[in-house]
């Protein structure tokens, strides 16, 4: 089984990612910067927001945090980050989500510039990505698609599930996978035959947020497997996804670990995309 590994193929972006920070601060005689939003005290958000500053420090972006007290005000808020997208020195901004009440996921989304948001969640950005004319394109969705491009796991024609309909990742992804003009099947909680589905599937996407809810027993001999779940085990704090890896190797051609396969691959498209932006900018559009 191949190893669709993430953080070697961050690595190598990095590398792109760098020598586009570096003329980016050339012509415009600064960095390109990205603002993270933290809103209250969630510890695995506040872990999140640290490596995402700390990957664009790697790669010579600035990254600054606005940090937003639990319980803030909806009108506050707003008035703040209107604040934020109309700074000329701002290139993109990322609200690590989720935001705890009576901030919510769909009320910030709307709050967003498409033209500074770094993760493509504004409703503009997502129907600019339905419409296959985005500027940016979400994190993770983007992500998969890379990982998938560089081992070149074909996928025009094959049949592709998705398991998940999130507007982070599940409903992206699919639209994403429709334009490399694969076959795709989205299943969700209330589907009724998703274990028959990911049996007859080519490529499977796994992001239900459910840890275990796969095993090797359930995928066709040869499919690729990318699992965008991660959760922290108990007792040992480890890291695993929502498939269970043991047998996988006997059935599947290849799969993305946890971690290391679409979290880093995540962060690496946060960068590019800040740059994206960033260039958009200063070219005038
Ligand atoms: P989410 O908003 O909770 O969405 C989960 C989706 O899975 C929902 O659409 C839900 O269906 C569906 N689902 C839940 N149980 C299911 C089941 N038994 N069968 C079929 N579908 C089921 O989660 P998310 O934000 O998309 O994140 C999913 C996972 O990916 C989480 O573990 C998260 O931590 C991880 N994640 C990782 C990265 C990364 O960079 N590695 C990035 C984002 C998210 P309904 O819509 O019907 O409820």
């Amino acid at each position: 089984m191949k190893i669709l590994d993430g953080k070697a193929l961050s690595l190598i972006r990095a590398e792109n990612l760098r020598l586009r920070a570096k003329e980016f601060h050339k012509q415009k005689g600064r960095s390109a910067h990205l603002k993270v939003i933290l809103v209250g005290k969630d510890p695995a958000s506040a872990v999140y927001v640290k490596n995402k500053i700390l990957a664009c420090q790697s790669v010579g972006i600035h990254s600054t945090q606005a940090t937003f007290a639990e319980g803030t005000s909806k009108e506050a808020f707003a008035s703040e980050l209107m604040q934020i997208q109309s700074d000329e020195n701002i290139d993109a901004v990322l609200v690590q989500l989720p935001v705890p009440p009576p901030l919510t996921e769909e009320w910030v989304q709307n709050q967003l510039h498409p033209s500074k948001d770094a993760d493509a969640l504004s409703f503009e950005s997502l129907g600019r990505l339905m419409a296959g004319r985005s500027w940016v394109k979400s994190c993770t969705p983007q992500g998969i698609i890379e990982l998938l491009k560089h081992y070149q796991i074909a996928l025009a024609g094959k049949h592709c599930v998705v398991v998940g309909r999130s507007l982070i990742v599940g409903k992206p992804v699919a639209q994403l996978l429709v334009q490399e003009n694969a076959t795709v099947t989205l299943c969700h909680s209330q589907s009724r035959d998703t274990k028959a589905q990911v049996k007859s599937a080519d490529v499977v996407v796994v992001a239900a947020g459910k840890p275990g809810l796969f095993g090797s027993e359930d995928f066709k001999t040869g499919a690729t497997l990318i699992d965008v779940g991660i959760h922290r085990q108990t007792p040992d704090g480890k890291l695993c996804g929502d498939v269970r890896w043991d047998g996988l190797d006997k059935v599947l051609a290849a799969a993305t670990p946890v971690p290391g396969g679409v979290g880093p691959m995540t962060i690496s498209c946060l960068l590019e995309n800040t740059l994206i932006l960033a260039e958009r900018r200063m070219k005038g559009f």
